[in-house]
């Protein structure tokens, strides 16, 4: 039988990550002056003979930075490049933001392509180091029928995590990737891919050729002790919207509601949760600066997406031009609105 072609983008991160001058991996924890991204992507897929078996594959470089470097229009034009490449995809980049990238494939690309992203927590000069097998199980992914129609989906440590629920949990941990919401959605074991629960579908987003609001989302996080300086701060800044990751099911500081509320007046403001996981609560609590407070003055719930994820989903939806009622139905995709 052929085999099912896999484009891989290489976008760099810990997997494709040596020691800048040697062109050699480090080993250990040699001193001097750190790892960064130099592998090619077919420099990847050569390190891994067992892909011949799984795919054929196509290598494309397509960014050679550490996940922290990318950035809105890096993934706009990655999901483009996949579109076009008319493929299941696999995506491997540094792992501190695969879970903004998998998000916003999901949003762009949904279920039309099968995509899939990885990297690795160890390069490739430590002793087991996962990139080899995150990139073949990610193209097991990939090629395989079970993995058709379910939207992006991260695969690390063979586990499957949607797109939608899938984060970095651990700074440092090989098995650093989990979707605290729900779970993993399956795994890859023996060569098979077994899908055990079906994400629920989610929002998608189409970008017009011109894009209405390319302004950056910012993200501020709550705390106590907070007079609401930061939002008052940005209050008259070049801004498409503001995520807030608020206290508990979506709670601030009595001065910081009164400045979300202004902020709100001028730009979408969005209330994630920064606990990790759970969702902003709708009717619960009364007090000022509660969820109910504050969705009565205007803030959208980021239902259960994280901040970071929501930030994803608010700088599409103001690059897509959706007003803020087609901006709530899309965060009520995953229970907010
Ligand atoms: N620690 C990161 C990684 O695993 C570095 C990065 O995101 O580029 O790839």
């Amino acid at each position: 039988m052929a085999l099912t072609t896999v484009n891989v983008f290489a976008l760099g991160g810990t997997i494709a990550m040596a020691a800048p001058d040697s062109g050699q991996p480090v080993r250990g924890r040699a001193k001097g002056p750190g790892v960064t991204p130099r592998l090619t992507a077919r420099g990847l897929v050569r390190a891994v003979p067992a892909l011949g078996h799984v795919a054929r594959i196509k290598a494309i470089d397509f960014r050679r930075v550490p996940g922290a470097q990318l950035d809105d229009d890096d993934l706009i034009e990655l999901a483009r490049a996949i579109i076009k490449g008319r493929a299941p995809a696999v995506v491997t980049q540094g792992t501190d933001t695969i879970e903004e990238t998998a998000f916003a494939l999901d949003l762009l690309v949904g279920g039309r392509q099968t995509v899939v992203v990885t990297g690795a927590m160890r390069h490739p000069g430590l002793a087991g180091a996962d990139g080899p097998a995150n990139l073949l199980a990610a193209v097991t992914v990939a090629a395989s029928e079970a993995a058709e129609g379910l939207g992006a989906l991260v695969v690390m440590g063979d586990r499957i995590h949607a797109a939608s629920l899938a984060r970095k949990t651990n700074s440092a941990m090989p098995d650093a990737f989990t979707s605290p919401n729900a779970g993993p959605i399956g795994f890859v074991a023996e060569g098979n891919v077994r899908i055990l629960l079906h994400p629920v579908e989610g929002a998608s987003i189409t970008l017009p050729a011109k894009q209405a609001d390319t302004r950056p989302v910012l993200v501020v996080t709550a705390h106590q002790n907070d007079d609401g300086e930061v939002l008052r701060a940005i209050y008259g800044r070049e801004i498409a919207g503001v995520i807030i990751a608020a206290m508990g099911g979506g709670h601030l500081a009595p001065k910081a509601a009164d400045a979300a509320e202004a902020l709100s007046r001028r730009v979408p403001v969005v209330l994630a949760s920064r606990t990790g996981s759970g969702p902003v609560l709708a009717r619960t609590y009364g007090f000022k600066g509660s969820e109910m407070d504050l969705t009565s003055r205007g803030l959208i719930r980021a239902g259960w997406l994280e901040p970071a994820k929501a930030r994803i989903l608010l700088a599409l939806a103001r690059r897509a031009g959706l007003d803020r009622r087609k901006t709530r139905a899309a965060f009520a995709n995953y229970g907010g609105g």
